[in-house]
C-alpha cells in the first residue's frame, strides 16, 4: 500500500533540488547566446555564382525558394563562332517562415552559390518580411564565416592554380 503523502515528498524533493541548481536561461537579447560559428541561422546567396541551375529549388522539400530568370544571348567568343545562351537571374528569394534549415538545398547547390550564415536576429512582427530578396541574401555572405584553411598537403585547388598562372604568365610578358 502506498504512503500517504509519499507522492508530496518526492514532488517537493525534485523541486527543492532544481531551485538549488544553477539557471541555464540566458537574459537574452543582453546577453548574447554562444553560437558555435557554423551554425543554421540563415542561408546566405553568393549570386555571383549561381548559374540559374534551379537544382535547389527543385529539391527544397518546403518549395520555399523562388527563382525567376531570363534568358540572354551571348555574343561568340571568336569570331565565326556560334551565339551562346546563358540564364540570368531576375530574383531569387528565401521564405524563411517555411524554410525548416534542412540544409538541402546548400548541400545540392554544385555552384557554391549558398552557404550557411549563423545570423539569427532577423524575427519579425510580419511575416511577409521573412521572405528575404535576393538583396539581403547577398548581404548575409558578409556574416558567413571563413572556410578552414586548407590542408597544407592538399593539391592546389584548379581556380588557385589558374589564377597563380595567369599572374606568372602576365609577369612574364611584362619582362620581355
Ligand atoms: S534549408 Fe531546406 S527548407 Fe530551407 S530553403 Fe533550403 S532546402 Fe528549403
Ligand atoms: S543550385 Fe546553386 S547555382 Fe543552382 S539555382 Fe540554386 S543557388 Fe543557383
Amino acid at each position: 500500500m502506498a504512503t500517504p503523502g509519499r507522492g508530496l515528498a518526492k514532488g517537493l524533493a525534485v523541486t527543492l533540488r532544481t531551485m538549488t541548481r544553477r539557471s541555464h536561461t540566458a537574459h537574452y537579447p543582453e546577453a548574447q547566446p554562444a553560437l558555435p560559428p557554423r551554425s543554421r541561422g540563415v542561408i546566405a546567396l553568393f549570386e555571383e555564382n549561381c548559374t540559374v541551375c534551379m537544382l535547389c529549388a527543385r529539391e527544397c522539400p518546403d518549395w520555399c525558394i523562388y527563382i525567376d530568370s531570363h534568358k540572354e544571348t551571348v555574343p561568340p567568343a571568336a569570331p565565326g563562332g556560334r551565339e551562346r545562351s546563358r540564364n540570368v537571374l531576375d530574383r531569387f528569394a528565401i521564405d524563411f517562415a517555411l524554410c525548416m534549415y534542412c540544409g538541402i538545398c546548400i548541400e545540392v547547390c554544385p555552384f557554391d552559390a549558398l552557404f550557411w550564415s549563423p545570423e539569427f536576429e532577423y524575427a519579425t512582427e510580419d511575416i511577409r518580411e521573412l521572405t528575404h530578396e535576393r538583396d539581403k541574401l547577398r548581404e548575409w555572405m558578409w556574416t558567413v564565416p571563413a572556410p578552414p584553411a586548407l590542408d597544407p598537403a592538399a593539391e592546389e585547388p584548379k581556380e588557385v592554380a589558374a589564377a597563380r598562372k595567369a599572374v606568372e604568365k602576365a609577369a612574364t610578358e611584362a619582362s620581355s
